[in-house]
C-alpha cells in the first residue's frame, strides 16, 4: 500500500504517518517528489486500521499495491531512480554504454580492450571472470585472476568495471575487486544468490532470465531491494522464442514495459540477444530509440579467436563506428554519454 500525502504536506505531518504505520510493526519507505510525498508501506497491512491514517492531517489517499512486488514499483518511487557505479551514473540523464569482452581471457587481452572501448566513449568495463557456460567442457573464466585484471584494467584507463558474480564466493572476491557485479540471465531466479547480491553492498545488474517475464524479473529485482540495497539496474538480453535465426530474441517492448512499472533503470545487450555481430549496431541504436538508458556490448580484439561468444563480438573498428553513429540517437534521447 502507498499513502499519498498532500501537497506540500509538512515534515511533522510527513512523521506522524511514518510514526502511525511503524507502530504497527510495518516498514515506511519516503518517496519525495517536488509536490508531493509519497509513503510506501511494505508487511501485513492488515495490521493497519487503514481508516484512521486516512484521518491523519495532510493524507490524501491510501491506494493498495496489488503486485506482488512493493520496492521496485513505479508506484512506491514515481521519480526514475539513478544508479552510481563507480564514478559514473546510469539513470535518466546519461546513455550508459557497457562494453568488453565475454570473458577475461589474459592480462594483455584486456587491457587493449580497455583501452580500444574507452577510446570510444564506453563508461564501464564489462567482462566475465566466473562464466556461466552451457557445457561444463568450456573455457569457465580465471576466477579471481580476471577480477584482478579488471581493477587493474579499470584504473589504467579509467573505466568502471562490471562483473557477473555465480556464487557466494564470486561475490565475496568481486566486493573487493569491481565497482558492480552482474546477475545472469541463468540465475536470475537463483534466489539465495539474489539476496547474497542484496547484501553484497555493490551495485546489481540484473539480466532477464532466458525464459523469464517481467513479473518474475520484478520480483527477481525486489529480492535484491528488499536485502537492503537499492541500486539495480535491470538489463533486457533477448528471450527463448520458437525463432532461431537469433541466439534470442531481442523483447525491446520490455524497456517501455518495465518504465512503466519499475523506477529502475534499464539497459539492453544486444549481443546476447542476437548472437551476431552484424545485427548489433541496429538493435543498440534501437534501444536507445526507444528509451533504454544504455546498453551492454561485447567488444573482442580478436573475435575469431576468442573464448567464448566470438561470433557476437564487434571489433575495435565496429564498436568505434557504433558508438559514432549512436550520437544523432543519445541527442534525440536529450541524454550525454
Ligand atoms: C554475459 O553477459 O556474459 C552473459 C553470460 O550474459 P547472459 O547472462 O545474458 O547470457
Ligand atoms: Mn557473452
Amino acid at each position: 500500500m502507498i499513502i499519498v500525502m498532500k501537497p506540500h504536506a509538512p515534515e511533522d505531518a510527513i512523521l506522524r504517518v511514518t510514526n502511525a504505520v511503524e507502530s504497527k510493526g510495518l516498514e515506511t519507505h519516503l518517496s519525495r517528489g517536488k509536490e508531493v510525498t509519497i509513503i510506501g508501506v511494505v508487511g501485513d497491512k492488515n495490521r493497519l486500521c487503514s481508516d484512521n491514517i486516512q484521518l491523519l492531517p495532510f493524507v490524501d489517499k491510501l491506494v493498495p499495491i496489488t503486485e506482488s512486488y512493493k520496492l521496485v514499483n513505479k508506484k512506491f518511487h514515481p521519480e526514475p531512480t539513478t544508479v552510481k557505479v563507480g564514478s559514473h551514473e546510469i539513470g535518466p540523464n546519461t546513455l550508459t554504454v557497457m562494453a568488453g569482452p565475454c570473458a577475461v581471457e589474459t592480462e594483455e587481452q584486456l587491457i587493449t580492450i580497455a583501452r580500444n572501448v574507452k577510446a570510444a566513449g564506453a563508461q564501464i568495463l564489462r567482462g566475465g571472470a566466473y562464466k556461466p557456460r552451457t557445457s561444463p567442457y568450456s573455457f569457465q573464466g580465471l576466477e579471481e585472476e580476471g577480477l584482478r585484471y579488471m581493477q587493474e584494467a579499470g584504473k589504467e584507463f579509467g573505466l568502471n568495471t562490471i562483473c557477473e558474480v555465480i556464487s557466494q564466493d564470486a561475490i565475496n572476491a568481486a566486493v573487493k575487486y569491481v565497482d558492480m557485479i552482474q546477475i545472469g540471465a541463468r540465475n536470475m531466479q537463483n534466489f539465495q544468490l539474489l539476496r547474497e547480491a542484496g547484501k553484497s553492498g555493490l551495485p546489481v545488474l540484473l539480466k532477464r532470465g532466458i525464459a523469464a517475464t517481467i513479473d518474475e524479473w520484478l520480483n527477481a529485482a525486489e529480492y535484491i531491494i528488499s536485502e537492503g540495497n537499492p541500486n539495480v539496474v535491470l538489463c533486457e538480453r533477448g528471450i527463448r522464442t520458437y525463432e532461431t535465426a537469433t541466439r534470442n530474441t531481442l523483447d525491446l517492448s520490455a524497456v517501455p514495459v518495465i518504465r512503466s512499472k519499475t523506477h529502475l533503470p534499464i539497459i539492453v545487450d544486444p549481443s546476447h540477444a542476437t548472437g551476431v555481430y552484424s545485427y548489433v549496431p541496429p538493435l543498440a541504436k534501437a534501444a536507445v530509440a526507444c528509451g533504454a538508458d544504455g546498453l551492454m556490448i561485447e567488444v573482442h580484439n580478436d573475435p575469431e579467436h576468442a573464448l567464448s561468444d566470438g561470433p557476437q563480438s564487434l571489433t575495435f573498428d565496429r564498436f568505434g563506428r557504433l558508438m559514432e553513429d549512436l550520437k544523432p540517437y543519445i541527442q534525440l534521447s536529450e541524454r550525454t554519454l
